[in-house]
């Protein structure tokens, strides 16, 4: 008896050890190369900070309804751009695609060189009428005011257009020569899945056979107290992105009264059907919730560093906690979720056909068709039809060793050295899923600074970007595109 307690007390202590030992070691400290000096920039941040003014004044909105686009704003926008950047314009005469997106092409001298894809996106969501009275200033009048710029499209994406052609700008005015090609992309219906400007812009360029060393994209910002229990600044770089797909349940029955119903109507079989996948979640993966610490994990907490270097035996009860937020639950699976139904017209007929629409959010490593064979799996009623419609596969996981990861971190670290670059997976979409077949190297990142309750102001009320920001965003793009111009 006291042997046996003995040998698992020796097990206990050197399980202990394991584990405090990998808490310890299993998270190297970032290395990063130095970004090499960079001479100080001048910016004009006034004159910058009001054509970003007027570029918001323009209400450029997506609609779901593609026939309310207001042709007028976007046409007034883009002459503010041309008016505005005239060395761009004359380096690189842009491409009209669809009528109202932008494809720059900045030649270079050296054809051994692939060429950088910059992306941006000129659209903007609308303003929810029930919540106008409370913007501090009008959504459309671009106020600059109290050190901040207002206005819908501020953040999310007109910050990413106008800081690229003002840093392009300032680069042609001083001389810049490029050796390697550079395109910017600026797609006019981002907001509702960007089938007419990113995706007929990617169409377009892999039909010339064009491929790119590497795409930055909108996506990550530099967040402060959200990466986990780490304190200081982290900037987040999305390299991969999660999928979407819509999926329609379709039950159709006999009609008839409603005095007479049977046991089950076409809406009692689809609400089985809901209920049957909302309890069979797809299987989590916690991959993509570690990827941002094998970066950055040496700087977190005891106790997060002791579950995360250990998930060979904590993984059960970390993917249970985090199942329980949505947000972080987010990162580790495929999402469902149910959103419109419809049965009968009237409160006394039977349906004879009731519907559903689930949208799912799919990680990376899942495909449309797995998520479609786990729903029929779960469901497991022929008397529920399955159908997909708007899709869009998940991205690989770009790599961090790549050209234009490194150029973006060390940029990102010459400007701040206390701030941690890390990667991550990007739950929303972005314009940048329609070029997965033209660079196996996309990232995705703005460089601002936000906290999570500041995150809400993109798509909500009082969207605004501080000027100092807006600075240090064209400074980043200078710093950037030169490196990237250099070859
Ligand atoms: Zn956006």
């Amino acid at each position: 008896m006291k042997r046996l307690a003995t040998i698992l007390l020796s097990g206990v202590i050197l399980l202990a050890i394991v584990l405090v030992y990998r808490a310890e070691t299993h998270f190297k400290d970032q290395v990063l190369e130095a970004a090499p000096d960079k001479d100080a920039v001048s910016i004009d941040i006034d004159g910058a900070s009001q054509r970003l003014s007027q570029a918001i004044s323009y209400p450029t909105i997506s609609y779901d309804d593609p026939t309310k686009l207001d042709a007028a704003a976007f046409e007034g926008l883009r002459a503010h751009m041309r008016a505005s950047y005239p060395l761009v314009y004359a380096a690189a005469p842009p491409r009209l695609v669809n009528e109202h997106s932008l494809l720059f092409r900045f030649p270079g001298t050296r054809s051994d060189l692939k060429p950088a894809l910059f992306m941006g996106h000129v659209d903007v969501v609308p303003v929810d009428q029930a919540t106008e009275d409370q913007w501090r200033y009008p959504p459309f009048d671009g106020a600059i005011e109290e050190g901040v710029i207002w206005g819908r499209g501020a953040m999310d994406d007109k910050v990413t257009v106008f800081a690229l052609l003002e840093a392009m700008e300032s680069l042609l005015a001083s001389g810049l020569q490029l050796e390697r090609s550079v395109y910017f992309a600026f797609g006019h219906d981002e907001e509702i899945g960007g089938p007419r400007g990113a995706a007929a812009m990617a169409e377009l360029l892999a039909s010339e056979g064009v491929e790119f060393e590497f795409v930055l994209d909108e996506g990550g910002v530099i967040t402060q107290g959200v990466l986990s229990d780490i304190d200081g600044p982290v900037a987040v770089v999305g390299v991969a992105e999660k999928g979407f797909v819509n999926l329609r349940l379709t039950v159709n029955a006999a009609g008839g009264h409603s005095s007479q119903p049977p046991d089950h109507t076409a809406a009692g079989i689809l609400s089985q059907a809901i209920v049957a996948l909302e309890s069979q979640p797809f299987s989590s993966d916690l991959s993509h919730i570690k990827m941002p610490l094998d970066s950055v994990g040496s700087q977190t907490g005891f106790v997060t560093r002791l579950l995360m270097a250990n998930l060979w035996l904590f993984e059960p009860i970390v993917a249970r906690v985090m199942a329980q937020k949505p947000s972080t639950a987010a990162s580790m699976r495929s999402t469902i979720a149910a959103t419109m139904l419809e049965g009968s017209s009237k409160s006394n007929i039977l349906p004879t056909r009731a519907t559903a629409v689930v949208n799912v959010r799919i990680m990376p490593g899942d495909s449309v068709a797995s998520v479609k064979a786990h729903f029929i799996d779960a469901i497991n009623d022929p008397r529920v039809e399955v159908t997909t419609f708007m899709e869009n596969e998940p991205s690989v996981v770009s790599p961090t060793d790549s050209l234009g990861y490194r150029l973006i971190a060390q940029n990102i670290r010459a400007m701040d050295e206390s701030v941690l670059v890390a990667p991550y997976l990007v739950i929303g979409g972005t314009d940048s899923k329609h070029f997965y077949s033209l660079s196996p190297n996309i990232y995705r990142f703005i460089m601002v600074r936000a906290s999570a309750q500041e995150l809400k102001r993109i798509h909500g009320v009082n969207e605004q970007l501080p000027v100092n920001d807006y600075g240090n965003a064209i400074e980043f793009f200078m710093n950037l595109l030169e490196d990237t111009a250099k070859g």
